[in-house]
């Protein structure tokens, strides 16, 4: 048995030579935070990255999403998925707004846009999907329900960071997207986040509001907080990005080794790809259907924690059934997201993970399919 669990994800990190080349200007300058020099280069890479109009950097992406609510200055309900990471839905509410749960597809697990207008109300005020392990929404729908009923558009675009649909960058969807460069995700900035959009107004609000409201000295605009990226996420940033692409290809080839290897397992559902979107590979989502393979996610999840390694019940439960949301929402109202919650689980997947490591999932997945 191995020592060191193999676990999810792992922070990927640059050389240190280059991240600690980099501190010297924030020793020689004494400037740690409030919109540095490295900052700045950050917010002007990262715009070119996502090939987005605008950018707003956060300390955090869930306070990025609590911000644009915040910014868009919105009242009543937002359609939204239960099949995400809390932080979705607590954006929502944590700005005195009500969810209001849309159930999701079978094939990408994204929202089911063909359900979003029977919940549009007289309260209706956005709509909040997630491009789900980076599988794109369907944008041009959600698009169309947007514009006919005058609503907002806001994607937690959490999981797809750098990724492009039919050549144009995911951030330039909806009236603004939601990134985070948290230790766990393909690009990061240890903690960190963003908002992109290409509504000037809305990003001078934002880079506001992030600052406790302040626009100079003696101005205070609006009853802000505090969430400003410092100059040592930044650093971590632009090292980084330098190899993202190399890392991405890295993700890429483990993606497709795991591909080679389970594709003719039944009951084994595998992540579709469509030729029009540019994926991060950032999860190797997996779906187990008992009936046609002879056993559950959960005695997978199981006999993998024997070996050492610890896969994700990624999203398990459903945000509707959550503690702090059961009471509140009914989890009966979106069947499929609750049905894939119990199915799925997503696979370690990091550049520097070894072949051999998923030779040896795979051999857990047949032994327990000839039980
Ligand atoms: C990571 C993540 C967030 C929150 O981002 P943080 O940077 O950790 O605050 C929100 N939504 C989804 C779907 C995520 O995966």
């Amino acid at each position: 048995m191995r020592e060191k669990p193999i676990l999810v994800t792992k922070s990927t990190l640059p050389p240190i030579d280059e991240f600690m080349e980099m501190l010297q200007p924030i020793w020689d300058s004494a400037w740690l935070t409030n919109m540095g020099e490295y900052h700045k280069r950050l917010e002007y890479e990262l715009l070119r990255y996502l090939d987005v109009e605008k950018i707003v950097l956060f300390t955090n992406g869930h306070l990025a999403l609590e911000f644009v609510f915040q910014a868009m200055q919105l009242s009543g309900e937002v359609i939204t998925t239960p099949f995400s990471f809390v932080s979705t839905t607590h954006a929502i509410v944590r700005n005195n707004l009500t969810p209001v749960f849309c159930d999701i597809r079978a094939d990408d697990y994204t929202m089911n846009a063909a359900h979003i207008e029977s919940l549009i109300t007289e309260k209706t005020a956005a709509i909040l999907p997630v491009h789900v392990y980076g599988n794109l929404c369907d944008v041009e729908e959600i698009e169309r329900i947007a514009k006919k009923y005058n609503l907002k558009v806001i994607y937690d675009a959490a999981h797809t960071f750098g990724e492009t649909y039919k050549g144009v960058g995911v951030g330039n969807f909806g009236d603004a997207s939601m990134f985070s460069f948290h230790a766990t995700k393909v690009f990061h900035t240890i903690e960190g986040g963003a908002i992109t959009t290409s509504d000037e107004k809305l990003r001078l609000h934002l880079d506001y509001l992030k600052n406790f409201g302040i626009a100079d000295q003696e101005t205070t605009l609006y009853v802000g907080g505090n969430a400003k990226m410092n100059e040592f996420q930044a650093v971590m940033g632009l090292c980084n990005l330098r190899h993202l692409e190399e890392n991405i290809q890295k993700r890429k080839e483990l993606c497709a080794y795991y591909r080679e290897k389970l594709d003719n397992i039944a009951g084994i559902v595998l992540n579709t790809y469509r030729e029009d979107v540019t994926y991060n590979y950032a999860y190797m989502p997996v779906r187990i259907l008992e009936k046609q393979c002879g056993f559950t996610r959960d005695m997978l999840f199981t006999a993998l924690c024997k070996r050492n390694i610890i896969a994700r019940k990624y999203f398990y439960p459903c945000i509707n059934e959550l503690d702090c949301y059961k009471h509140t929402f009914d989890a009966c109202l979106t069947p499929t997201a609750s049905e894939i919650s119990r199915q799925i689980i997503t696979l370690p997947i990091y550049p520097d993970l070894e072949k051999s490591v998923i030779d040896e999932i795979v051999d857990v997945i047949r032994e327990l399919g000839k039980r």
